[in-house]
C-alpha cells in the first residue's frame, strides 16, 4: 500500500490542468478574466478531494508506530516475526495504511479492542507484502462478529460460518475464529488468509478458484490444472490440504492461500507447481521467509 500511486498522480495533474486551462480558454474567449476565479475555485476544490486520502495516509504514517501494537504483531505473526527490518518497516506502514482508510468494527459500529483490529490488519498486511502496489481487494472493510460461528441469515452462535466473503459487502469475520487462526500458526488454519483470498478470485466477478485475470501476469491455463488437480484429490481426501477444499475450486484456492502464508514449506514439498503459481501471484517466497 502506498501513501499514492504515481498513476493516480499522473491522472491528478492531467485533470488539474484540465480545469485550469478551460478556465484560460473560457477567460479568452469572454475577455473576461474574472472567469477565471470560478476555475480557481474549482482547481482547488479538486485538489482537496482527490489529495484528501494521501493526506490523511500521510499523516498517519508520520506518527510512530506504537511498542504495543509492535509487540501483538510478534506475538501472533510469525510472517512479521521473520521478515528483515525494511520489511518490518513496511508491514508496519501497511497495517497502520489500512486501518486508517478501511473500517474494521463491531457490529453496529461498534469500536474493537486494538487486538482484534491488529490480527486483522496483520492478515492483509501479510498478504500484501509482496505486492506494495496493490489495495486490499475489500473496498468496504471489515466486520468482527462476536463468537465463533454465525449461519448463512447472518445468525451468530449458529451454522458454522467463521467467515464471510461477499462483493460488494464487508468482510464479515467471527471474533474467536479470529483468534484461533492467530493463536495456531503453521495448522494451516486462518480465516482472514482464507476471505481475503475469496476476494482476490471474487475480484473478476466469478469464484472460480483462480485470481482475478486482471492481477495475473501469465495465461489461466497452469491455474486451471493445478486448481483442479488438486481439488480432485482432496475430493477423494488424498490432499495435504483439509478436507474443506474439497467443497469447489473456489474453497480449493482459498485454502490452499491459508496454506501459502501458514505453512509454506510443506505445501512447497507437496505440491511445488500450486505453491510457485501462489509464489508468484502474491510475489512472495513464503518458505523463505517462515520455513515450515
Ligand atoms: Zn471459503
Amino acid at each position: 500500500m502506498q501513501i499514492i500511486y504515481k498513476i493516480d498522480l499522473v491522472f491528478i495533474g492531467i485533470y488539474s490542468l484540465i480545469i485550469l486551462l478551460t478556465g484560460v480558454f473560457l477567460a479568452i474567449t469572454a475577455e473576461n478574466p474574472i472567469i477565471m476565479a470560478p476555475a480557481g475555485a474549482g482547481e482547488i476544490l479538486y485538489l482537496y478531494f482527490a489529495l484528501k486520502r494521501p493526506y490523511k495516509r500521510y499523516k498517519a504514517l508520520k506518527k510512530p508506530f506504537p511498542e504495543e501494537w509492535k509487540q501483538i504483531l510478534k506475538e501472533n505473526s510469525p510472517f512479521y516475526g521473520n521478515i528483515d527490518t525494511a520489511g518490518t518497516k513496511r508491514f508496519e506502514q501497511d497495517v497502520r495504511i489500512f486501518l486508517t482508510d478501511y473500517p474494521v468494527e463491531g457490529i453496529r459500529r461498534q469500536e474493537l479492542d486494538t487486538r482484534t483490529k491488529l490480527l486483522v490488519a496483520s492478515g492483509l498486511a501479510t498478504m500484501l507484502h509482496g505486492r506494495p502496489y496493490w489495495e486490499p481487494p475489500i473496498k468496504d472493510g471489515v466486520l468482527v462478529y462476536p463468537g465463533r460461528v454465525f449461519n448463512k441469515d447472518y445468525k451468530i452462535g449458529r451454522g458454522n460460518f467463521a467467515g464471510m466473503a461477499r462483493t460488494n459487502s464487508p468482510l464479515i469475520i467471527s471474533r474467536e475464529s479470529l483468534e484461533e487462526s492467530f493463536k495456531n500458526p503453521g495448522d494451516g488454519n486462518n480465516v482472514i488468509f482464507h476471505e481475503v483470498a475469496h476476494y482476490f478470485d471474487m475480484e473478476d466477478g466469478r469464484a472460480e478458484g483462480i485470481p482475478s485475470y486482471r492481477l495475473l501476469s501469465g495465461t489461466l491455463n497452469p491455474w486451471k490444472r493445478a486448481i483442479s488437480k488438486e481439488w480432485k484429490k482432496a475430493l477423494r481426501g488424498r490432499s495435504f490440504l483439509r478436507p474443506y477444499a474439497g467443497t469447489n475450486e473456489a474453497e480449493l484456492f482459498a485454502v490452499a492461500a491459508e496454506f501459502f502464508f501458514e505453512n509454506p514449506g510443506v505445501m512447497k514439498r507437496k505440491n511445488p507447481e500450486l505453491y510457485n503459481l501462489l509464489k508468484e501471484f502474491f510475489n512472495i517466497d513464503t518458505a523463505g521467509v517462515i520455513g515450515g
